[in-house]
């Protein structure tokens, strides 16, 4: 059987991460990287895939099986999500957790009357986290669920930080509160805010001669992004945030507590990240979903899906046959 034919449209961080996945999956081939940029400025690291502009795709209908669509989800997912459904099976990660319904109903549209099938928004959050909330909430049907973010590079409060005048540089780690998470664990179903939920860390580079102690207050009070936190910032070298800071690892936890039975017995569900590469995991959760779209796709299903609607066994290389003997 051919191998599946992936095109990645658009390449950043999460991008090359579904590029390094594809190297390990040894059913799929990278065919075509595709950029809105001019394509001779991005190098790729797979020998005998193109790199081509969003332009040249239609051209490549009858070579590609699926595309991850790798932009980002603030304004380039919305566009480019029923754009590309229309003539490909489309796989992304758009994390907007408040428009999902409304990008779902605009990809699913497209993806129909292309005769597509799209999963939108695969990753970890949403993606694996949100089928695990899924799956504890459906088993435990009373109780708590608790998510927690952490240890982990935010990009969004990051980029938030190199806005203030006076910063040349920084980096926010968003930072689960242990206490809360013990509280949590122990089954007692707290109440908590966001306050006790999670810290943020902050290494600043200010620019020569900047008022440190007026970024650390803007910091602090920026609305929506620290006002509601505890956070901590520490100023740091331009040479110390590239070497100890230059990675991008993240993780967090998904805990349900619940109770059955007329005894009221107590049960703990957790489901655990740490992850070295936010968008090297990202990346393979996506070319796992990039399997099953292909598979529904071949069984002639259109539309789109989450990752509630696929089926466990779609991910996997192994055959049902095999998933029965080696994995249940
Ligand atoms: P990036 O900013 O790295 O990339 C987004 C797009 O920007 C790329 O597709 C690329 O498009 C363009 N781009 C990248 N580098 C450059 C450059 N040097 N110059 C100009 N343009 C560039 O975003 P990420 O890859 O980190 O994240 C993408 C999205 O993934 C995020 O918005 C987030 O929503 C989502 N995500 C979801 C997760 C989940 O769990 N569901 C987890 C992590 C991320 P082009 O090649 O066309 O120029």
């Amino acid at each position: 059987m051919g191998k599946i034919r992936i095109g990645i449209v658009g390449y950043g961080n999460i991008g090359r991460g579904v590029e390094q996945s594809i190297k390990r999956n040894d059913d799929m081939e990278l065919k075509a990287v595709f950029t809105r940029r001019d394509p001779a400025s991005v190098k790729i690291q797979t020998e005998g895939a193109e790199v081509k502009h969003f332009d040249d795709m239609e051209a490549m209908k009858d070579e590609i099986d699926v595309m991850i669509l790798c932009g980002g989800s603030a304004t380039d997912l919305p566009v480019i999500g029923p754009k590309v459904a229309a003539s490909f099976n489309t796989i992304d990660s758009f994390d907007t957790h408040a428009k999902i319904p409304e990008y779902f109903a605009n990809v699913d549209k497209a993806a129909k009357e292309g005769k597509n099938v799209s999963i939108i928004s695969v990753g970890w959050d949403p993606g694996m986290f949100s089928l695990n909330r899924l799956y504890a909430e459906s088993i435990l049907v009373q109780g708590s669920t608790y998510t927690f973010w952490g240890k982990g590079v935010s990009q969004g409060h990051s980029d938030a930080i190199r806005r203030i005048e006076g910063v040349k540089n920084g980096i926010q780690y968003t930072v689960p509160i242990e206490a809360a998470v013990d509280q949590v664990r122990s089954g007692s179903e707290p109440e908590l805010t966001t306050r006790q939920k999670h810290l943020r860390e902050c290494y600043v580079v200010a620019e020569e001669g900047a008022d440190k102690a007026a970024i650390e207050e803007a910091i602090k009070t920026m609305p929506n992004y620290f006002d509601e936190y505890d956070t901590t910032v520490t100023f740091i070298t331009e040479e110390e945030l590239k070497e100890n800071h230059s990675k991008m690892p993240h993780g967090g936890f998904v805990i349900r507590t619940g109770e059955t039975g007329c005894e009221g017995n107590k049960h703990v569900i957790e489901y655990s990240l740490k992850l070295d590469s936010n968008p090297e995991f990202t990346g393979s959760v996506l070319v796992a979903y990039a399997r099953a779209a292909h598979r529904l796709s071949k069984k002639g299903e259109s539309g789109a899906r989450s990752v509630f609607d696929i089926a466990p066994a779609m991910l996997s290389q192994m055959t049902p046959e095999e998933l029965r003997a080696h994995m249940l």
